[in-house]
């Protein structure tokens, strides 16, 4: 794992410390950790949110083969329905610091906010890959990815009256 000096990034990824993000990309070699299907539902069946931004896609957790850092990926796909038309292939690399931060990112964030998160991310557009975002502290602070669950499906959350 790459020693980031202040020690703040230290659980991340190697590649976040490549700044040509083509370079970044060609240097990831990762294995497959567990996959978060294509929507995130509650335990009773209520749909949170998709887990990609167009037609179809997915998330999965990946570690990095030699770092062993972690990085969830969303994927997206847009089919064009014109001859004209482009399809269309995003790929979203969030770090983490560890399994349970990603699940609770998953949980969190809706597919827009994922591919628009804050923390400095690899995006691929159609296989063109730039960093996306700004740096921020690293590991993130569970107790309030929690809370900001919490908040944002209180209606969901609930147990249901009757
Ligand atoms: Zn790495």
């Amino acid at each position: 794992m790459k020693e980031y000096g202040e020690g703040i990034n230290a659980c991340l990824c190697h590649i976040y410390g490549i700044e040509d993000a083509e370079e970044a990309y060609k240097q990831l070699e990762s294995e497959f950790v567990k996959g978060y299907c294509d929507e995130t539902k509650l335990s009773d069946g209520t749909l949170l949110h998709y887990n990609s931004v167009w037609d179809d896609g997915y998330r999965v957790l990946l570690r990095c083969k030699h770092c062993r850092g972690l990085l969830l990926l969303q994927v997206s796909t847009y089919t064009s329905m014109s001859d004209e038309g482009h399809d269309g292939h995003y790929t979203d690399y969030l770090p983490v610091c560890s399994e349970e931060e990603a699940d609770l990112l998953n949980i969190l964030l809706g597919p827009g906010e994922f591919e628009e998160h804050p923390f400095r991310h690899l995006r691929g557009t159609n296989h063109k890959y730039c960093w996306y975002g700004k740096e921020q502290p690293h590991p993130m602070d569970i107790e309030e990815l929690k809370r900001a669950i919490a908040e944002k499906y209180k209606d969901k959350l609930q147990p249901k009256k009757g």
